[in-house]
């Protein structure tokens, strides 16, 4: 089914959807690129394939370009992640090296001639050298939890943030000194996607059946990336511990991106470590797996995600929308969207999140009343309409830069 903006005035306020048909009008025919590092794969792919069409149906005119890299720029950028969310790692002369080199490569082969540039996480940043070929607006979009960074690698991005115009954090206590003005957009879903629609019950069933998960018991799901990150052991150990008291199925479900080199080794060591369980789900996905995600979400008795860093959590934003009681660690932008036992459950160890678990598994009241409130709170500040309506504000700050009072 095509879905228009005006289709949107269904899960939000008529006023809201309003107010962004003008801010659009004021942007109609204003030229924008986003550029980030993959295509499929991990949560800023997720929101690109979303938001782009539907800046183009509000008149603006939206591009997206991903850089090419080899699988050592992959590395490399994957242990900058990693180093950026605090994690130790080993950060060499000759990764800065290499990593400078594929950017050089891309802009040889990038054109620039756009009203805005969006340049998603740190992959693509030095691309930053284009800027002086044109009047564009250069904005860097930081999708990580950059409050602690390993203090060499962040100088060393610093260099190229601080020449663009303007940043984008995911939650205030991502913000850093910079000289450039910085921004808080949260991300956010599209209730209409594949990935969030309503399903009907034989469509659940069907996904559910090709992954041969019973639904004997209550069911519990992570979905996430094969990432090291994303703790697919800690959810395993949690598993154990409710198992213990709670007959139940856990089930992680997660794919691969191009731009996550690690993700094979992760999956191996999590086969190895669960054995053949019969009640813990390991479930592959091929790329594009939307209505499966939404599917096994929508099955879930509780949804889980026991990550150890997060930048925002898309996955925890789509069960909440799915009304499903959350049980989350409190990393990144999770605490912003779980607000402990009124949309969800927060803890902070596996003990903690198996705790959690039990209490839902045996209090099925409480755990109704936590997805419903979960619903509400991202209709009010996690849909992609007000995301999109706060893009569309910066575009029109930016493009009075340094005017002290901005008449809409
Ligand atoms: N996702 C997916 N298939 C997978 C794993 C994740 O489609 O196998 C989606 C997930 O539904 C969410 C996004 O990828 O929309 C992950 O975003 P999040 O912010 O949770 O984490 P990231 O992967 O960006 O760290």
């Amino acid at each position: 089914m095509k879905i228009n903006i005006n289709d949107y005035a269904q899960v939000t306020r008529r006023q809201n959807l309003d107010e962004l048909l003008l801010l659009a009008e004021r942007l109609r025919g204003r030229t924008v690129k986003m550029v980030n590092s993959t295509s499929v794969g991990g949560g800023v792919a997720e929101m690109l394939h979303r938001t782009v069409p539907l800046y183009n149906e509000l008149g603006l005119k939206v591009k997206w370009d991903v850089i090419k890299g080899g699988g050592d720029f992959f590395n490399i950028t994957k242990a900058f992640h990693n180093a950026l969310h605090g994690t130790k790692v080993e950060i060499t002369r000759e990764m800065f090296d290499s990593f400078l080199e594929t950017n050089a490569q891309n802009e040889k082969e990038m054109v620039f001639d756009d009203d805005f540039v969006v340049i998603h996480d740190p992959q693509p940043l030095p691309l930053i050298a284009k800027k002086k070929e044109g009047n564009a607006k250069w904005i860097w979009r930081c999708h990580i939890d950059t409050a602690n960074p390993d203090p060499v690698l962040w100088e060393f991005l610093k260099q190229f943030i601080a020449r663009y115009d303007a940043s984008i954090y995911s939650s205030p206590s991502f913000a850093k000194e910079l000289p450039i003005a910085q921004y808080l957009i949260y991300p956010a879903i599209d209730p209409f996607a594949d990935k969030n629609r309503e399903l009907t019950r034989s469509e659940i069933d069907a996904v559910l059946r090709k992954y041969s998960i019973p639904t004997d018991k209550p069911i519990v799901t992570q979905v996430s990336r094969f990432d090291y990150l994303k703790d697919p052991i800690g959810v395993y150990e949690a598993y154990k511990l409710v198992k213990r008291h709670a007959d139940c199925r856990f089930v992680y479900a997660g794919g691969t991106a191009s731009d996550d080199p690690e993700s094979n080794k992760v999956l191996a060591e999590l086969q190895e470590r669960v054995g053949n369980d019969p009640n813990f789900h390991i479930l592959l996905l091929p790329p594009f797996a939307d209505l499966e995600v939404n599917a096994l979400q929508r099955a879930s008795t509780i949804v889980l995600q026991k990550s150890l860093r997060e930048g925002f959590g898309l996955t925890v934003t789509e069960a909440l929308w799915k009304s499903k009681p959350v049980v989350a660690t409190a990393v990144g932008g999770i605490p912003l969207q779980v607000i402990h036992n009124l949309t969800g459950l927060l803890a902070h160890s596996v003990e903690g999140v198996a705790y959690q678990i039990r209490y839902l598994l045996n209090n099925p009241a409480a755990a109704e009343r936590l997805g419903k409130y979960g619903h509400e709170h991202v209709r009010e500040k996690f849909l992609i309409t007000r995301k999109m309506r706060n893009y569309l504000l910066m575009f029109i700050a930016l493009q009075h830069q340094g005017e002290p009072i901005i008449s809409l």
